[in-house]
């Protein structure tokens, strides 16, 4: 049985959603995993936001103006008359639950529950339709089975257990729709899967069940070589080992959750990445097969913070490192990248919420500097590090200012850090020459 995860511009229209009940309704069992439609989770955040600003009547007016969406979303979808009124009877159910938080106190707790909305509405909405449509369908609370352990970390064993319980209780459906994102703490409180979790949830299920495949069917034909968002001329990548994956999703490319992968690895289940617009479209598919060597993708990640920590106690001394990272250990913030001399570090970080205490420990043993607006470029692609080709990147780059560069940490990937107003500029003249074999 396969995973098919479908994200937010995929039940985003009553267009796309149709699109979707093609592409599902092929006579096999599968489980779908819905994200919410594209722009609820950033208006629930919003709304979120306003709340914690003590500013109810803002939040009630977004909450009044995303119901409005969804009840003409609503009529365009369902046709069928009880179902169209058991629908928004739900939605308006939300709803007043969303405005009623308006007057509460804001708290992280509350935060999730709004956020939860949009898979809720989404999964409810589009079960009715596939009803409508003759698709035999159910809907798998994915509360019921979906749980973080106190490390945010899936509990697999729970969510193997409890996925079987609810699965097997209605063994005739067809299709099995469940909720991206959404899960319970070790409270038993909702929770997340952070931004982008759908993909996510649909890798944790496929582990947990052992399925013949996952499949994320999104807005564009799969992986591409660099970000199409700021570079031309790139092209969907058609394989991709699940280590190259795995890097890429980490540094920057926005297509996937960065863990997609994470569950599905160690079992060798395939993932592969489908655009719904153009179903007949190859897309990416990630797997344990490594197809050709050399540099095969670009990706950036921005936000990132860079600490130079300067130190004469380094040279030719033992321990400084390890006082170093049980800084960062304490603070639970973990680091990217890394570069030595004789007597100082530079690394950098991705989560600065504990930036301020972190300076502060570090103050006591060595000089600091920190660079904000910083970006990882990473180029990966098995063997990368030993590949003919990539000695191309440093006459590339001869007019770029690197900040870092980590070569070697992986065979399948180099790094390199750079201030963010460069990077739209360094990706494209990557692209340029790397993938279009112009000489530079
Ligand atoms: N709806 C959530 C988000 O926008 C999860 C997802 O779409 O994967 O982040
Ligand atoms: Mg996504």
């Amino acid at each position: 049985m396969k995973v098919l995860k479908f994200g937010g511009t995929s039940v985003g229209s009553v267009e796309n959603m149709t699109n979707v009940k093609n592409i599902i309704n092929d006579g096999e069992k599968k489980i779908v995993v819905l994200s919410a439609m594209s722009g609820t989770t950033n208006q629930l955040v919003a709304i979120g936001q306003d709340i914690e600003a003590g500013n109810s009547a803002a939040a009630v007016e977004k909450v009044t103006t995303l119901h409005e969406t969804y009840k003409v979303t609503v009529d365009n979808l369902l046709q069928n008359g009880d179902l169209n009124a058991s629908v928004k009877a739900y939605v308006a159910n939300v709803f007043s639950f969303l405005e009623s938080c308006a007057s509460k106190t804001f708290c992280v707790n509350l935060e999730n529950q709004i956020v939860a909305q949009g898979e809720l509405l989404s999964t409810y909405m589009f079960n009715a339709f596939l009803n409508q449509e003759g698709v035999s369908s159910t809907l798998l609370p994915a509360l019921d089975f979906m749980r973080i352990d106190e490390n945010k970390e899936p509990d697999i064993a729970y969510i193997k257990e409890n996925f079987k319980k609810v699965f097997e209780a209605t063994p005739d459906s067809e299709i099995y729709i469940t909720q991206g994102f959404i899960c319970l703490d070790t409270e038993d409180q909702i929770s997340n899967l952070q931004r982008g979790g759908s993909d996510y949830t649909a890798t944790i299920i496929g582990a947990a069940f052992l399925a013949e495949e996952v499949q994320i069917w999104t807005d564009i034909d799969g992986m591409h070589n660099n970000d199409p968002r700021h570079v031309e001329n790139t092209h969907p990548i058609s394989n991709l080992s699940f280590d190259e994956a795995a890097e890429l999703a980490y540094f920057g490319a926005k297509i996937l959750h960065p863990q997609t992968v994470t569950p599905v690895r160690a079992d060798n289940i395939p993932v592969r990445l489908k655009n719904t617009m153009e179903p007949s479209a190859h897309g990416t598919l990630i797997s344990s097969v490594t197809a050709g060597d050399g540099i095969k993708a670009i990706a950036a990640k921005d936000g990132i913070t860079a600490i130079k920590i300067k130190s004469a106690r380094m040279l030719q001394a033992h321990g400084f490192l390890k006082k170093v990272f049980e800084i960062f250990e304490t603070y639970k913030t973990s680091i990217d990248m890394i570069t030595t001399s004789e007597v100082a570090v530079s690394l950098t970080i991705d989560d600065d919420s504990n930036l301020e205490p972190i300076l502060a420990e570090l103050d006591k043993i060595a000089t600091i500097e920190v660079d904000k607006n910083q970006s990882i470029v990473c180029l990966v692609g098995h063997e990368v590090v030993n590949h003919d080709d990539t000695f191309r990147l440093f006459k590339i780059l001869q007019d770029v200012k690197i900040r870092m560069i980590s070569y070697g940490g992986s065979q399948n990937n180099i790094s390199l850090l750079i201030d963010s107003k460069d990077k739209i500029n360094t990706l494209q003249k990557l692209n340029t020459y790397l993938f279009e074999l112009v000489t530079p």
